[in-house]
């Protein structure tokens, strides 16, 4: 029997994804939305497609793919309904924490659940007092002979009502110089009254997917909880983990503008104006020009950094800089279809209404474009390889 190469497991999932979201996902998305219902029945088609595990390595039961496949999946699966590539977002986070930091202990013990799906994760950083200044986080985890002590509030968790395991990050030492040395990751599971699940946050846009509060009141965990088993090393785990986000994110930017390019695209030969499809107005088509253009530009940024991440390369600025320009790209061009969409584009009947609603979760989801903009800056200013 002969193995895939990469390239043939790439296209037999994301064309497996593409048929799931065209004959499942697309007729119910705009219910979804609407009625701001999480779709568990399409999640659990997801786990049966082995999305759960898409990089995590075979041997704990994922798919053991690489990051070019994890974009196409994630751009694939945005343009049906970028709220169901939420399920597993943040969850990837939690996964590529594990196997890339976790003990073998903890690998054995989460990642099989974690890649099947059996178990749903998230990442929990941000709280009520911010999220941009991770370092300054106010959660604390106090050591207690074999267990923590976790008291804090997260907010904004996606998967936070239904799943079931999160990277937590807490502070283990309140006097570390400089802040950041004192925050540990911890894999932190439900099922103590210590650690509830608060208020739901109610969205203008990524309907259909659980974001909340979690409250954790000297909710105890066993010391081997703590990711790597070392204090300190938390914010450097999670700002790596952050880097897979941030493709993860460019390319549910670059799968959305795609979505509202083709619906405008197809509308601007349907509607006629002045007795001419409105496409025949060269108006018209300096935007789909300009919508198109921008989106592979996107593209290319988004599959470069995830090529980089595959070849081993460092990634931060490249994932930053798709993150970045690809969510911007997404907010321009989801309001140009809605443009060229007229009066029609406003009015929720629209698909283009609902892209148009999700597009600025990400550019303000793993790490807002202000502070990237910073991270970028003080990257291009600190290595001469880029300054050609
Ligand atoms: C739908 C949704 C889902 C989310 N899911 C998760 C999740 O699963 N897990 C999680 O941990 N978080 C999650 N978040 C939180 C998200 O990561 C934060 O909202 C984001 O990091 C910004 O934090 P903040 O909202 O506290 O804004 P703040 O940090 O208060 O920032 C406010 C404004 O000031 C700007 N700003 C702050 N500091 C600087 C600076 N130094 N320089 C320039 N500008 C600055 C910011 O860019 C922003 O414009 C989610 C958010 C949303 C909306």
């Amino acid at each position: 029997m002969t193995t895939a190469t990469p390239e043939e497991a790439r296209s037999q999932i994301v064309n497996l994804v593409r048929d799931f979201v065209r004959r499942d996902v697309e007729p119910v998305a705009a219910k979804l939305d609407r009625e701001d219902i999480v779709p568990f029945d399409l999640i659990d088609k997801m786990k049966d497609l082995g999305l759960f595990g898409i990089t995590v390595p075979e041997e704990y039961g994922g798919l053991g793919l690489d990051y070019t496949t994890f974009a196409s999946i994630f751009e694939e699966l945005s343009k049906g309904f970028m709220s169901i590539s939420g399920a597993i977002g943040t969850h990837h986070i939690l996964t590529y924490m594990l196997a890339h930091y976790g003990t073998e202990e903890q690998k054995n013990r989460f990642l099989p659940d974690l890649a099947s799906g059996k178990k749903r994760g998230g990442l929990a950083l941000t709280e009520p007092s911010g999220g941009t200044d991770v370092a300054n986080l106010q959660t604390t985890a106090v050591k207690d002979g074999e267990e923590y002590i976790i008291n804090g509030t997260k907010s904004f968790i996606t998967n936070g009502r239904y799943g079931d395991a999160f990277c937590l990050l807490a502070r283990t030492d309140k006097n570390a110089e400089p802040n950041h040395k004192g925050i540990s990751a911890f894999i932190v599971e439900k099922g103590d009254p210590g650690f509830r699940v608060g208020r739901d946050l109610d969205k203008m846009g990524y309907r259909g997917l659980d974001t909340c509060e979690l409250i954790f009141e000297d909710f105890r965990i066993p010391a081997e909880n703590l990711i790597g088993g070392e204090e300190g090393r938390g914010f450097g785990q999670v700002m790596s983990g952050l880097e897979t986000g941030r493709i993860n994110i460019a390319a549910r930017a670059v799968g959305v503008a795609q979505a509202a390019f083709n619906a405008a695209i197809r509308y601007s030969q349907q509607r006629e104006t002045f007795g001419v499809p409105i496409s025949q107005h060269q108006a018209i088509q300096l935007k789909l020009a300009d919508m198109a253009t921008k989106i592979q530009a996107a593209r290319l940024l988004t599959y470069d950094a995830a090529g980089k991440k595959d070849r081993g390369e460092r990634v931060d600025l490249e994932a930053g800089m798709a993150k970045l320009f690809a969510s911007e790209m997404c907010q321009e061009v989801t309001l140009d279809a809605m443009r060229i969409h007229g009066g029609y584009g406003f009015i929720k009947d629209s698909p283009v209404e609902r892209y148009y609603r999700d597009a600025p979760l990400m550019i303000i989801g793993e790490g807002t474009n202000e502070i990237l903009r910073v991270l970028i800056a003080r990257q291009l200013l600190r290595r001469p390889e880029y300054q050609i």
